[in-house]
Order: structure tokens, then sequence, then C-alpha cells
């Protein structure tokens, strides 16, 4: 199985190859000017994914969480969950937590367990009979922590329309056994979602375009497969991952949980997707270069207004490691002090 850190490093390799977002309307300046200016708000909800944490908040689970809480956050995904037990990060550091009992840990502190990551379903291969029965008992394990939400964040491995159809498949019955047990399924996009998969007779009949409007256009050239392949990549034939995923899944077993950042580095608007996606999209994943409204490429107040205007609640701030080794608790600190000193934040 793909670890999540593993696949996140493979999705920023994927970036060398494409094109930085353009600025499009969901980009926008330095919010944080703004924030150092604003009086700070208490807001209802703040989300924390528990990811960003990692082996910080596994060095004192119980005195990690209590500073969350202390910083604003009201809720949490977790991101932890291995064999029935509930660890700080992907299982790195500590030895975890029965389910009652970190249930119990976050109750006394007053944070709500809204959500919780599990990769399982992505890993599609695994026969039908083997999946259901552990998913039912982490299922299970899941509806002890009272999540509402349980949320794949990992990309299947498919090559081909039939190999989606088959993981959006798993996906419907992962959601059907959430469905029975109370709990929404979702799943969480990264950068490579917004690739397109093409059949073979879309390649050939983009390829033969291709070639034709290169004759047309410059008759005394003969083109290269170099200089076609260019050209294939610059107008890929098909249809985004994402899009597949939610074409061939139940909407009514099957949400998503839209990451503004993965979004906009595939080369989207954030906003666009979760305008003309409004039936499926029903959380976001908050997050940014590092800290939210550090980097000015998100814009901030479009995607919240834009967020509320369609109905979606809830979101979790998501911070990956930071490159200049500054503690993650500073920057999990730091981004709820912003989204709290921001009017436009619900
Ligand atoms: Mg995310």
């Amino acid at each position: 199985m793909i670890s999540r850190r593993n696949f996140l490093k493979t999705s920023a390799l994927t970036l060398g190859g494409m094109s930085l977002p353009s600025l499009i309307s969901c980009a926008g300046g330095n919010e944080n000017k703004a924030a150092e200016a604003a009086a700070p708000a208490p807001k209802e909800f703040i989300g924390l994914q528990t990811y960003s944490l990692g082996a910080e908040l596994a060095a004192d689970v119980p005195g990690g969480l209590a500073k969350v809480k202390s910083f604003g956050y009201t809720d949490l995904e977790l991101a932890g969950y291995n064999n029935g037990r509930i660890h700080a990060g992907y299982g790195d550091g500590d030895e975890g937590y029965a389910p009652a009992d970190y249930k119990k840990l976050c109750d006394d502190l007053g944070l709500n367990i809204l959500s919780a990551h599990l990769g399982t379903p992505s890993q599609y291969k695994t026969p039908e009979a083997e999946f259901t029965e552990a998913w039912k008992k982490t299922v299970e394990d899941h509806v002890t922590l009272g999540c509402t939400y349980i949320v794949d964040p990992s990309m299947p491995q498919c090559a081909t329309i039939d190999e989606v159809k088959q993981a959006c498949d798993r996906f419907n019955l992962a959601g059907k056994i959430c469905k029975e047990a109370g709990i929404q399924f979702g799943y969480h996009n990264h950068n490579n979602e917004f690739t397109k998969l093409a059949t073979p007779e879309q390649i050939k009949e983009k390829r033969e375009e291709i070639i034709e409007m290169m004759k047309k256009r410059f008759p005394q050239m003969k083109p290269t497969d170099e200089m076609i392949n260019g050209m294939m990549r610059r107008n890929a034939p098909g249809t985004m991952y994402e899009q597949l995923y939610m074409d061939n899944t139940d909407p009514e077993l099957v949400c998503f949980q839209l990451d503004v950042y993965w979004c906009m580095i595939g080369d989207q608007d954030p906003c666009e997707w979760i305008t003309e996606h409004s039936d499926r999209i029903k959380l976001l994943h908050i997050k940014d270069r590092w800290i939210i409204g550090d980097s000015g490429m998100m814009n901030w107040k479009n995607i919240f207004t834009r967020a509320k205007a369609v109905g979606i609640k809830h979101f979790f701030v998501e911070l990956e490691s930071d490159p200049k080794g500054r503690k993650q608790f500073e920057g999990v600190e730091k981004s709820a002090q912003f989204l709290a000193s921001q009017d436009y934040v619900w």
C-alpha cells in the first residue's frame, strides 16, 4: 500500500512537468497583512487535519491536542488509523490509542472528531470479501470515534477507464458500508487527479488531429515524434481523473473533499470546482505553501465566500512539513490565527 507520505512525494515530483497555476480567480494577495490589522474573532468551526502535526504530536498526544484546542481549533480530521489503533501521524513514533480512549481524550478537551483519512478503498485490487471484512471493522472503530466522515486521500492506481470503474465500484462499496453505519464516505484529491485519462481511440484521434494541424500550419516542416508528443501533452485528450471519479461513483455513497491547494497546483481554479460540483463537494482542505495566508497564491476570501454560497460547512487546515524547518505547531497555530482574523471565514 502506498503511504500518504510517499504518495505526496510522487505528486510533488509531477509538478516539474506542470505550469504553476495561472492567476485565476482563486489566486490572490498576501492576506496576512490584513490579519495583523484585524481583531481576532472566535469562529464556530475551525478544523485541523492531524497529519499536519505528525511526529510532534506523537511526542505528547494529550498535551499536543490541548495546544490544538487552545489555538482555536474545534474539530479534527484524523490520519493515523492502523490496525485498530489511532496514531498521531502515520503510525510514526507512538503506540497509538484504542478508538474509545482517543475519543475520550478529545471529548475531555472539547475537540470533536468529525472526520478521518483512510486510504484502504483506493487499494481496490484487494479481493472484495477480504476488503469488506476489514473495512467493516475499520468503520466500526470510526463509529466509536464518533466520525461523521471517512475520507480516502490516496489516488487509486488506474491506467485505463476500466480500472477507474473498478476503483469507483470499490469506493461505492466502501461508501455503502459507511452509510449503513451512519458515516458519509468521501474522496480527497491531490494534483494528479487533474491530469487526464484517455481511451486509445481518443489518443489516436487527437494525434491525427495534431499531425493534420501541423501539416497545414507548417507545410515545409516534417513533424517529429518529439514535437507531436509535446503538442499531445499540451492538448491532452480525455477526462480528468477527478471528473471520472465523480461520474462513476454514486452521489449518495461518495462525496468529495476538495483540497483547494492541490487543485491550484493541478492548474485548476478551486472556486470553479466548488461551484460546478456543489452537489458532490462537501468538505474542503485548506492548505497553502505552509502557513495559511502566507504565500499570497491562494485567494482565501473568494474560496471561503464561494464555499459558503454553495453550503459547504466544514474545512480542515492541513500543513505539510516545513522546508524551512519550523515547528509544525507554529504553523498550525499561525494558520488558526489567520483564519480567526478573517471576517469571511464562517
Ligand atoms: Mg489535503
